[in-house]
């Protein structure tokens, strides 16, 4: 295995950048933690270098996986992003939560659905 010595021998010093925090992840959990860091330095007028480090080929390559949004932790942190032209633009209008069988489905009543199914306030993305 080479040393960090020998690799500093053959290509010399790397570039190096300092911040104040480093973010493993552009997640939502990782982009929320930046914007709520820049958003508190912002308020006491600090300034603070946030970086977010990203694995996929661009922010949002790994987690776009979702089709409903519950957008209550969105306007927790930017309470203004309708106004902003987040692309939340389809809010859902009925649950419907069917058991297939080969030629019927049967439609379970919406009232019988737990919390978790019932997505009236969220957004399909
Ligand atoms: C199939 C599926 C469907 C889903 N559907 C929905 C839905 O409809 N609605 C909904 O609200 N939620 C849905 N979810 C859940 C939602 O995707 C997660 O709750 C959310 O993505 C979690 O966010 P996170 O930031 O914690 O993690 P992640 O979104 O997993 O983000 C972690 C990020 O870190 C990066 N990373 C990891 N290791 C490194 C490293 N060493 N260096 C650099 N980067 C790294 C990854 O590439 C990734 O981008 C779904 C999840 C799945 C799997």
């Amino acid at each position: 295995m080479t040393s960090a010595q020998e690799l500093l021998q053959q290509y010399g010093p790397r570039e190096a950048m300092e911040y104040d925090v480093v973010i493993v992840g552009g997640g939502p959990a990782g982009l929320s933690a930046a914007i709520r860091l820049k958003q508190l330095a912002a308020q006491s007028g600090k300034e603070v270098g946030v970086c977010v480090l990203e694995k996929g080929s661009e922010v949002g390559a790994h987690i776009l996986s979702g089709a409903v949004m519950d957008p209550r932790a969105l306007s927790e942190l930017i309470p203004d992003w309708k106004e902003q032209g987040a692309p939340l633009n389809v809010p859902v209008t009925e649950d419907r939560f069917l058991f297939l069988s080969a030629s019927k489905a049967y439609r379970t009543p919406s009232w019988l659905l737990p919390a978790c199914f019932q997505n009236h306030g969220n957004y399909v993305i």
